[in-house]
């Protein structure tokens, strides 16, 4: 892509209306748009980071069997109801609107009865069972507060996995799939070694639920880590007696500021039961199908990357979720350096991996500045200078040095 056609442009100044660190920079540097408190327009720059974490987490999704579908974001009260899950006691986040005829119709703010109720039509025999079904979509919650950038947004990007079994034994093994799936996302994202796997509430069908949570001042929850087991436990659950059943000590823990990116729950019949998902096991008996479900919040991933992957000049993507992996930048325009970073601009755009080109009429400081606030993880310069010594000079926007390389140890460098 040509920076002189990205119509998004950088800004020096910090959006006054903005206090959390995630969305000042993803705003400054043209990812996002703010449309109002917790409601975010994702740009080109920041379209590309969003898909390439959805792109992760679908993988890993696909690799355990799971099967992708969208579900719809109009909700049917009717079927809410039978759950009790309508009420606005129970659920305190909805967002509910009318059709003309005055039938009441809510925002998706998360899928398990529509799922369940969906299943119901299909699934009747134990040969029907296990299943993994999930799906990446805008969920909408009027969330109280909305001040943290992407961490909390009223409209916001999740991938909701729910899992369909025969019986306990059944689920507690997919359960543990998905968790390994979940260590594995998180590691490739680049934030396996600040994402704790986290004992919280487990609701009514299980003592705990399993949160991962990830180190950062920006997150709104606070866990007691043990940073030698590796586990941790979210303060709402942090007693005397819960810490005995888990074997951990209290004065080996270490009170600490977390983003929760993802949770995975067991449901047991919750849903099954009230939303009649039954199925004729082997011996010819019915039963209630046993749930599970497993979010990640993607927008909120990319709000705490930004936290936790930034500094004083801007952001600092790690390379699967960059917007593009090479930053070309051409200073000056005499007709040899147009010709040379035309020529490159083409190779490296062959080349994978995708080359955001500063084309611009700009000067070093401007393209330099800029470069280091979007923060894609190579910037490679072509000047006079760098023509002349027949070298390509490739920074890394982690570390200070640049290198200067011939054209085929650069494209291998690259490649
Ligand atoms: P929280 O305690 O942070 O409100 P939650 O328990 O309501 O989260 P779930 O309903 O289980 O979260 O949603 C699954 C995932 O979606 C969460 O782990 C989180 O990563 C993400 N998520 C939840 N609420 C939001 C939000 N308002 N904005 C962005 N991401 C969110
Ligand atoms: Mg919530």
């Amino acid at each position: 892509m040509r920076q002189s056609q990205l119509f998004t442009k950088t800004r020096r100044e910090i959006p006054a209306d903005e206090e959390s660190r995630n969305a000042q920079l993803l705003i400054r540097a043209g990812f996002v748009h703010k449309e109002m408190a917790g409601v975010y327009t994702f740009l080109p720059l920041g379209l590309r980071v969003l898909d390439n974490i959805a792109q992760v987490v679908r993988e890993e999704m696909n690799e355990l069997g799971a099967q992708e579908i969208r579900l719809t974001t109009l909700q049917d009260k009717e079927l809410w109801d039978k759950t009790g899950r309508w009420s606005d006691v129970v659920i305190d986040d909805w967002f509910k609107t009318k059709l003309a005829n005055q039938t009441e119709v809510g925002l998706g703010l998360t899928h398990e009865e529509p799922l369940t109720n969906l299943l119901s039509q299909y699934v009747n025999s134990y040969k029907d069972l296990p299943l993994l079904i999930y799906q990446i979509q805008s969920k909408f919650r009027n969330e109280l507060r909305a001040k943290s950038g992407l961490l909390r947004g009223r409209e916001f990007l999740m991938k909701d996995l729910y899992s369909f079994a025969r019986n306990q034994k059944e689920h507690d093994q997919v359960y543990n799939q998905v968790a390994k799936a979940y260590d594995k996302i998180f590691k490739r994202l680049g934030l396996g070694d600040r994402t704790y796997r986290t004992f919280a509430s487990g609701g009514s069908f299980a003592k705990f639920s399993d949160e991962f949570q990830t180190l950062t001042e920006a997150g709104e929850d606070t866990i007691y880590l043990d940073y030698d087991k590796k586990v941790a436990v979210n303060k709402e659950v942090y007693t005397d007696e819960v810490l005995k059943e888990l074997g951990l000590k209290r004065d080996q823990l270490n009170e600490v500021k977390a983003a929760e990116v993802g949770n995975i729950f067991s449901l047991g019949t919750k849903y099954s039961k009230p939303l009649g998902l039954n199925f004729v096991d082997d011996n010819g008996h019915e039963q209630n199908v046993i749930m599970g479900c497993y979010g990640i919040g993607i927008s909120r991933l990319m709000g705490v990357i930004a936290e936790c992957f930034a500094d004083d000049k801007g952001l600092v993507w790690p390379a699967v979720v960059a917007p593009f992996n090479v930053h070309l930048v051409r200073l000056g325009d005499s007709p040899a350096v147009v010709k040379a970073a035309e020529e490159l601009y083409t190779i490296l755009t062959k080349n994978g991996g995708g080359v955001l080109y500063d084309d611009r009429d700009e000067s070093a400081g401007t393209k330099f500045a800029d470069a280091d606030l979007i923060g894609i993880p190579y910037r490679l310069v072509i000047s006079d200078k760098t023509l002349e010594s027949k070298k390509y000079e490739l920074k890394s926007r982690t570390g200070r040095d640049a290198v200067l390389l011939n054209k085929d140890e650069l494209l291998k460098k690259l490649a």
